[in-house]
């Protein structure tokens, strides 16, 4: 397949973009090579600008969880748009969305809404320091949160692929108040409640962490977790930014029943726009503008565009009861078949996966953490990716990455990628 436009494309956006792109990932420094450029998508597949077609298993990062150009989002979007796109005042559908999101979240009571999991995030542990009065948070090496400053610090794919995990632009003074452990190690999270006692307001955690690959917690994590928190009267917060309403309608709250004090969203609770949102029992989020003192705002926050492709998104989702068991039988078939092409090679590789999260990493230990994601060996993933896409198979260009499943997907799309990576792992 040739990407000659793309290439042609990318080097004009060079030139007036930092970088060509804006979001880093989108770069391809991971891998190496120029970015593709898209021209339209639809279900599981993408065209791009060469007039090729490739299987996506990005999926927007995420959001496409129907597949792209999901009709009943698009024509929500339509219908919406021709009706005025913002009004910086109240519309019925916000309390629409609101209503169906609660009906689908464990242990909420509010929710609001704002443009991206980034806001999300931050707004949380804001909302987590005005509730407790407590100025620091616990992260892990390897969770993303988005790129407010307090979350930059060992932030996974997108700042390991180039390097940066901490950022300059960072100051001193807020990296002090992010404390920093290992993901699936709770004595590492014990010790450091005991050495900053009644100081911690908050733990942030990707419940099933995704942005190192798919690292799933280990038995009894989450839970000690939980424990851990009610102990020390900080709150937990769970970052379901790319679990929420894709390993279950409840997302992991839900999946392994446990319940966050805060959760936040962002990707599929938009159908593909702009949107996040964090939810939280009335006493927490009681504590917000204009009801309480923490502060929180936006100017686009809501609005009827985003509002409308999020309900008809989380509308499909509440309405077909088969979709996860689907999504989960997809993903459990292509897994089978990756790992009967890999070991038919002898390479050396783990595999994790949780529902629709799946992520090949070429490593000999067990990742469970973003230290043994890290020593997967990132040359074999660059030539597996490179393979891939020669084959009009799109996976994410990262190898901290997760690939997410849509049901989009048919067996024969699936098929069709098994048969590719067998005939790409020949060759590594
Ligand atoms: C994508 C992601 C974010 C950031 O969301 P944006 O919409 O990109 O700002 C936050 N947390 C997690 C877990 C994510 O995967």
């Amino acid at each position: 397949m040739l990407y000659q436009r793309s290439s042609a494309l990318f080097a004009a956006a060079e030139q007036v973009i930092p970088g060509g792109v804006n979001s880093p990932v989108r770069a391809f420094k991971g891998v190496g090579g120029t970015p593709i450029f898209v021209e339209r998508a639809k279900g599981a597949y993408l065209y791009d600008v060469d007039g090729n077609r490739l299987i996506d298993y990005i999926n927007s990062w995420g959001p496409m969880i129907l597949g792209h150009a999901y009709e009943p989002v698009v024509d929500a979007v339509i219908s919406k748009a021709k009706l005025g796109t913002s009004f910086g005042m109240p519309t019925e559908i916000e309390t629409q969305i609101a209503s169906l999101a609660l009906s689908m979240i464990p242990n909420a009571d509010k929710i609001r809404f704002v443009n991206s999991g980034t806001e999300a995030c931050m707004s949380a542990i804001r909302l987590a320091r005005g509730f407790t009065g407590r100025d620091k948070i616990i992260k892990f090496a390897g969770c993303y949160h988005g790129h407010s400053d307090s979350f930059l610090i060992q932030a996974g794919s997108g700042a390991s692929t180039f390097g940066t995990p901490n950022s300059p632009g960072v100051t001193q003074g807020t990296a002090k108040d992010t404390l920093l452990a290992p993901y699936n190690n709770l004595d590492a999270v014990r010790a450091l409640f005991e050495a900053n006692p009644n100081e911690i307001a908050a733990i942030i955690v990707e419940p099933v962490a995704g942005n190192m690959g798919c690292v799933p917690p280990l038995p009894g994590y989450l839970e000690g977790l939980r424990a851990i928190c009610t102990q020390h009267h900080a709150l937990l917060i769970f970052d379901e930014v790319m679990t929420g309403f894709r390993l279950a309608a409840g997302g992991v709250q839900e999946l392994y029943n446990i319940n966050a004090d805060i959760t936040c969203f962002g990707k599929v609770i938009g159908g593909g726009l702009p949107v996040g949102a964090f939810a939280a029992r009335n006493e927490i989020m009681n504590f917000l503008a204009p009801v309480g003192p923490v502060y929180q705002a936006g100017t686009l926050s809501g609005n009827p565009l985003a509002m409308a492709a999020g309900l008809a998104m989380l509308t499909a989702i509440n309405n077909d009861k088969d979709l996860f068991k689907r999504l989960d039988e997809k993903t459990a078939y292509l897994e089978a078949g990756i790992k009967n092409v890999l070991d038919k090679n002898e390479l050396t590789y783990t595999i994790n996966r949780v529902g629709s999260m799946i992520s090949v990493h070429f490593a000999e230990e067990a990742v469970i953490d973003f230290a043994t994601a890290k020593a997967g060996d990132n040359e074999t993933f660059k030539k597996f990716f490179h393979g891939l896409l020669q084959e009009g198979v799109y996976i994410a260009p990262s190898a901290y990455e997760t690939w997410f499943i849509t049901d989009a997907l048919t067996y024969e799309d699936l098929d069709f990628t098994i048969a590719a990576i067998a005939r790409v792992v020949k060759t590594l």
